[in-house]
């Protein structure tokens, strides 16, 4: 009888492997999951440096993966520390509530910095600064939901120049996140949230950080730059003790007028040193080498801090790029070597946009301009006084929100729901100010498309102001040299979303697709739990099978 079992058993072993079926491993699953954002990428950047990017950076994620050409923010502010958190909860800021980088208090009265905790101290460096943990994020990451399903055994691994660009992508339950320290010390630090000391790996790697503070030229020659501005022009904010911001850069000789260090984030270096940080990573912290996938979040920041300096326009922009592509280049040749080529996934997005320099703009005859905050804060207080006789209703203007003074109201017996409304009509007549909102609006009506659904899906209901205002087009609260980025227009909502590699399908599809697709597109793949704040879709559209 054992015989025949044995025999039967056999038989269906040699059916199975004669149809080809799987009999053991899953191979669905990549051993890594690599999530980039590249900090301040503009959708239009893949298409206008395409013709100078080589086929193995860049091209290689657009070539043999997934190109979703009409990727968008869902909501404003288009910030960095709402962006990398709505990327990888796949919710907007009025669930995880990072509603932006800093904002005011309302029960403190002070300003707060999103990835801020002083329950924590720094690690790697000597300084009551640096405080740094995740516990604002009100809910959790895709990584977290791998660390959950895995009881641990998955690596999660967060790197950026910018700490809030490496802690909150990693989430509450990282192995560790990593960010640099700029000044005079030149190091990629932790906090205590994480661990009590840096690895060794790490130590090992800030000794020879000064070899980055190069002398900054053109990758090509200056003059093949022809998807730019000239390297001069007046919308550019040079470096200090430098006339011009023209090329060459002596990165050393400016880096003591320019904060030490920190001068190495408003180069293509700051990015470089990342990439090999991140190699390091990988390769020291053995990625993607075990039998459950890891995760490692990269956020590239030396493009936002050269945007913000130069401008869209510029070249130093473009020279940014072009060295970017080889940076991710190399970073897929060894994640080839490390992990195995078709082993790994990978997606690259943004956390917003940027503005083209609006005094540029104006300079082309497009609408632009800029906003004076304080002499918007005068006049609000002037027409308050005017209509209800009281001195101090606002607390605070900030992230183009107003917060009121609700104990005074309340002692006084006014009328909040009034004075909103009043506010909200009376600022839409100022020079800039295209739209309004009260939170009374916000909290009860439901908008389902256009500028009113991205104010209310940025408004979260505890922290954010009584009044939201939006600027019109290409108008900034900013110098008049330089990018910045903040709002609902598409110059900072549309950015590049390429997926690629394990469990991704070839193509590229015009489908509007939101950030808080991402995180649920990723945890289909693994085939975990969703983010448990997650208000997106998986994008059926870029998973095999
Ligand atoms: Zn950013
Ligand atoms: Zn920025």
């Amino acid at each position: 009888m054992k015989q025949i079992l044995n025999l039967i058993i056999f038989l269906m072993f040699l059916t199975c492997k004669a149809q080809g079926i799987k009999v053991k491993a899953d191979h669905s699953k990549p051993k890594l999951v690599v999530g980039i954002v590249v900090d301040q990428m503009r959708y239009d950047y893949l298409t206008r440096f395409e013709s100078k990017f080589s086929t193995d950076g860049f091209m290689r994620l657009i070539k043999d993966g997934f190109n979703c050409k009409n990727h968008h923010f869902n909501y404003v502010p288009t910030y960095t520390g709402p962006g990398h958190a709505s990327i990888f909860t796949g919710t907007s800021p009025m669930n995880h509530g990072i509603i932006s980088n800093y904002w005011y208090d309302k029960f403190t009265n002070e300003t707060v910095y999103c990835a801020s905790d002083t329950s924590v101290v720094a690690v790697g460096v000597a300084t009551e600064k640096e405080r740094m943990s995740p516990r604002r994020l009100k809910t959790t990451t895709v990584a977290d939901q791998l660390r959950l399903h895995t009881q641990n055994r998955s690596k999660v691994i967060g790197i950026s120049l910018k700490d809030r660009g490496a802690i909150l992508p990693a989430g509450h339950t990282a192995n560790a996140a990593y960010w640099f320290r700029g000044k005079d010390d030149g190091k990629f630090i932790t906090s205590t949230y994480y661990s009590n000391e840096l690895p060794k790996w790490v130590n090992d790697f800030n000794v020879n950080t000064l070899s980055y503070l190069k002398i900054w030229n053109t990758v090509l020659p200056i003059n093949e730059y022809s998807e730019s501005g000239n390297d001069n022009t007046v919308f550019e904010e040079p470096f200090i003790g430098k006339a011009l911001a023209t090329f060459p850069y002596d990165l050393k000789e400016l880096s003591t007028k320019n904060g030490g260090y920190d001068i190495l984030k408003a180069t293509p270096y700051g990015n470089e040193m990342t990439t090999d940080f991140a190699i390091s990573a990988i390769k020291n912290e053995q990625l993607g080498t075990r039998d459950v996938t890891d995760f490692l979040t990269l956020s590239y920041s030396s493009t936002d801090y050269v945007g913000h300096q130069f401008g869209v326009n510029s070249v130093e922009v473009e020279d940014t790029y072009l060295r970017l592509d080889k940076d991710l280049e190399k970073l897929f040749q060894y994640l080839d070597k490390q992990v195995g080529e078709g082993k790994y996934t990978v997606f690259l997005t943004a956390d917003h946009g940027a503005v083209n320099v609006p005094s540029y703009l104006k300079s082309q005859h497009i609408p632009a301009g800029y906003f004076n905050k304080k002499e918007f804060a005068a006049s609000v207080n002037k027409v308050l006084i005017e209509k209800f006789k009281f001195k101090g209703l606002v607390k605070n203007i900030s992230n183009n929100q107003i917060f009121l003074d609700r104990a005074l109201i309340q002692r006084n017996g006014l009328n909040l729901s009034e004075i909103q409304e009043y506010l909200t009509q009376e600022i839409v007549l100022y020079t800039h100010i295209d739209k309004a909102y009260s939170a009374k609006t916000l909290t009860t009506t439901q908008f389902t498309s256009g500028v009113g659904a991205l104010v209310q899906n940025g408004f979260h209901q505890k922290h954010s102001g009584d009044v939201v205002f939006v600027l019109e087009p290409a108008v900034i609260s900013y110098p008049e040299k330089g990018s910045t980025h903040g709002s609902s227009f598409s110059y900072d909502t549309h950015v590049p979303l390429l997926f690629y590699g394990t469990g991704i399908k070839k193509g590229a599809s015009l489908t509007k697709t939101e950030v808080i697709d991402i995180a649920p597109t990723i945890s289909a793949l693994l085939g975990i739990s969703f983010p448990n704040g997650c208000t997106g879709k998986p994008l059926e559209m870029v998973l095999n099978e």
